[in-house]
């Protein structure tokens, strides 16, 4: 059974004071529910401390939205892997459409991130999906088999069953314009096919894949009751406590699969 995981991308959004509201309204809002899905948020770096300060006996979890692949160093302005353990972070999201694009992250480089968080016991939300160009000329298949083999090179069986996998269409992505659920599980399902051939069936059948883009309080339901969709990341709609807690709620009241 794959308990779900529901993870807010605040992206550049929220400063200490709003991160300091936010997560109040978010516990006030959460207080009934009975820790049945794993809730993690993701603010800026600069509210990490002040998030796990407030979360700290909430059963809300931490994670960060980037890091460097890098130990320590002269690399100004990087954030490191021991720097995110340290605060308390358990989750750190990897290869964020927005990081390939705006900052030219390629999956190998991801794939370093994704052995130094593994190396810490961090858990990497590894992001992979096509651009709408990609869609229309009917390579998704082939670019979300490249992005998969990409991301885990050199892993073990061991270390790929402790992440969770977003599949996150790009054109999906902070536009509105969410894949039908149907479209959603399509791809989730190449993805666990994927998992059993490259590793085990018995992996595939476990691992954790989140959809992302465009989650909101009104798709959420249809979308978290997909037979290979094992929570949401979510953007825009987790910076509003009650949009972000109706989709937790959505997570909650969807079969296990
Ligand atoms: C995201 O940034 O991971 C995301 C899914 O954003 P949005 O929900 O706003 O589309």
């Amino acid at each position: 059974m794959r308990r779900k995981v529901i993870a807010g991308n605040w992206k550049m959004n929220k400063d200490i004071h709003e991160t300091a509201n936010l997560i109040v309204e978010l516990m006030d809002r959460m207080k009934d529910f009975k820790n049945q899905v794993d809730v993690i948020i993701c603010p800026p770096y600069t509210s990490l401390v002040v998030a796990k300060s407030l979360i700290k006996d909430f059963p809300i979890k931490l994670g960060a939205q980037n890091m460097s692949q890098y130990d320590d160093g002269a690399y100004t302005g990087e954030i490191s892997v021991t720097m995110l353990t340290a605060i308390g972070c358990q989750y750190v999201i990897l290869g964020h459409s927005e990081r390939r694009q705006y900052f030219k992250e390629t999956d190998d480089l991801i794939n370093s991130k994704v052995k130094k968080a593994l190396s810490a016991g961090l858990t990497p939300i590894v992001c992979i999906g096509e651009t709408l160009e990609e869609r229309e000329a009917g390579v998704t298949d082939k670019i979300i088999t490249t992005q998969i083999k990409g991301v885990l090179r050199e892993l073990s069986s061991s270390e790929v069953e402790k992440i969770i996998i977003a599949y996150e269409p790009v054109w999906a992505i902070g536009t509105g314009k969410n894949a039908t659920p149907e479209q959603a599980n399509q791809v989730h399902k190449l993805i666990r096919k994927l998992i059993g051939q490259l590793y085990s069936w018995a992996l595939a059948e476990k691992i954790l894949i989140q959809y992302g883009g465009s989650m909101n309080a009104e798709n959420a339901a249809s979308l978290l009751s997909q037979s290979d969709i094992d929570g949401g990341l979510i953007g825009g709609a987790s910076l509003k406590s009650d949009a972000f807690v109706t989709i937790i709620q959505a997570g909650v009241e969807s079969p296990t699969h």
